[in-house]
């Protein structure tokens, strides 16, 4: 590999020598595709359709060896990389351009270990794998709702679902990894190899290296579990977000509730409540008695449901190549000078637009601030608005309906950002995060962004380097 070269004839578009992608191609068991392939345009493209970057090659491995490859290579000729799992990132973060994006999409082996109740899963899988693989125990660890997310982007950063109330978030539940790092090398990263290593794995996001495989503890879940939402009128919004709130307040472990302001088929504007009880169907019933009995829903489809059904809700919502954009930030409170807010915008937002609530506190809020770098314990929502659409010629209003939405509720959040909802504002945002972890104390907080991909895409560079003080 030491000969691989890159074409530097700086007239020409930068683009690997033909020797180089042979070589390459030699060397790997995976499929490395560059511009010339009839591959190329659907191996650049990520989840978000407003995403158009040109990376000089995309290689899928196929196991760590080919992942270990593709470092060294990339590292030998100072190449700008960018690492993807599922492309769910609404940045598109996980591809650039001029670049390498190294894919361990294809990387999909999983076993389960239903005595141990741990599942050891290679990064490439998707949620909806992971969860019918270890659903097929009857067993389950905190996901995300769509299934088409990857485990290996939403691990790193910290990861929401159904389960996370009750069992912290899914980077609480990483009991190892095993990581590609920088030179080259494969580690496994646990509570007693490279310990260091693992704190930052636990919601630091990615880029100390490259996951290959995670492993996860594993709870009973399901097969059926009780869910749905209730829908109220636009009318009742205002009285049906101060009712969320304080039910949500006052929740048990067991439930999560999600809310978003949401426009129906009809064109009706609604507010919704999606609940999920992780326990004994009985106890749920009594539970959410007073969600089902609140107010004059237009809609109430609170059922028992296959977790895995619930667990692929947003995919019909948010299926891959439309345009998106989103801001988030955490929230304590749904005041009434919020709901105020969030009224007045959403009654002229875009018609598919809609505003999220995801509840998180918990068992994530019980998780000591120091144990891992998800710095945002305390918050009860991750709060954010959504546009999507399909035409580019309407990409501004969209935009900045969700950025005007997102300044006005500034004052309303914690300052925090779920490092896996970073969107446009990247590396000042990712600085707010490292801002919270130094005020934790006996933490310091380094960028190292020459250490693993040297020049860096301004998105990435601001996560480099969170390390632990000893
Ligand atoms: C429709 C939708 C629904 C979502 N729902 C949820 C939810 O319910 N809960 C939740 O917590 N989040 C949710 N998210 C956010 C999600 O967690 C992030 O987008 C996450 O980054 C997706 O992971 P991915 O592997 O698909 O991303 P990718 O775009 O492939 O990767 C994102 C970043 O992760 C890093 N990365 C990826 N793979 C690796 C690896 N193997 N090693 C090291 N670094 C790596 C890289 O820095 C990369 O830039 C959702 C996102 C979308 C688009």
């Amino acid at each position: 590999m030491d000969d691989l070269r890159l074409a530097d004839d700086p007239t020409t578009k930068p683009m690997l020598h033909v020797t180089d992608s042979a070589r390459l191609r030699q060397a790997i068991r995976g499929e490395l595709v560059v511009p010339d392939d009839p591959a190329y345009d659907q191996a650049r493209r990520v989840w978000n359709g407003m995403v158009d970057k040109r990376p000089l090659a995309v290689i899928y491995c196929a196991d760590s060896d080919d992942v270990i490859t593709a470092v060294t290579f990339t590292r030998s000729r100072n190449l700008l990389v960018a690492v993807r799992a599922g492309g769910h990132n609404v940045a598109g973060s996980s591809v650039c351009d001029a670049g390498v994006v190294i894919d361990v999409s294809r990387m999909k082996r999983i076993e389960v270990d239903p005595v141990r109740r741990v599942a050891r899963a290679q990064a490439g899988l998707n949620l909806g794998e992971f969860d019918a693989a270890t659903q097929s125990h009857g067993l389950a660890t905190t996901m995300g709702i769509n299934a088409d997310t990857g485990i290996a982007g939403l691990t790193l950063g910290g990861g929401f679902g159904k389960l996370g109330r009750k069992h912290g978030l899914t980077c609480d539940n990483l009991v190892a990894a095993e990581i590609v790092t920088a030179d080259g090398r494969l580690l496994r990263a646990s509570a007693t190899e490279n310990v260091d290593l693992f704190w930052a794995l636990r919601g630091g996001g990615g880029n100390f290296g490259i996951v290959t495989t995670f492993e996860y503890k594993l709870y009973p879940v399901g097969p059926v579990v009780l869910a749905g939402s209730v829908l109220h009128a636009y009318n009742d919004a205002r009285a049906a977000m101060r009712f969320y709130h304080a039910f949500a307040s006052r929740a048990p472990d067991e439930l999560s509730l999600d809310a978003a302001l949401v426009t129906a088929p009809s064109g009706e504007r609604c507010f919704g409540i999606s609940a999920c009880y992780i326990g004994p169907m009985d106890e749920g019933n009594q539970v959410l008695k007073p969600l089902r009995e609140y107010g004059t829903p237009v809609e109430d489809q609170i059922a028992p449901v296959s977790y895995l059904q619930i667990q692929s809700a947003g995919d019909s919502i948010f299926p891959r190549g439309r345009r998106y954009f989103w801001k988030a930030q955490f929230m304590r409170e749904i005041t009434d000078g919020a709901i105020d807010v969030l009224l007045a915008s959403y009654a002229t937002a875009p018609i598919e637009s809609r505003v999220v609530f995801q509840q998180v506190g918990g068992a994530i809020s019980r998780v000591p601030i120091t144990d891992t770098p998800y710095a945002n314990r305390d918050a009860l929502y991750d709060c954010f608005p959504i546009s999507i659409w399909d035409n580019s010629a309407a990409d501004a209003p969209h935009i900045r309906w969700a950025r005007d939405l997102w300044d006005a509720m500034r004052p309303f959040s914690t300052g925090g950002v779920y490092a896996n909802n970073l969107g446009e504002e990247g590396s000042d945002r990712g600085s707010c995060l490292r801002r919270e972890l130094r005020e934790t104390g006996g933490f310091e907080v380094e960028v190292r962004s020459d250490e693993f991909f040297p020049p860096q895409s301004e998105h990435q560079a601001g996560r480099v380097g969170i390390k632990r003080k000893v």
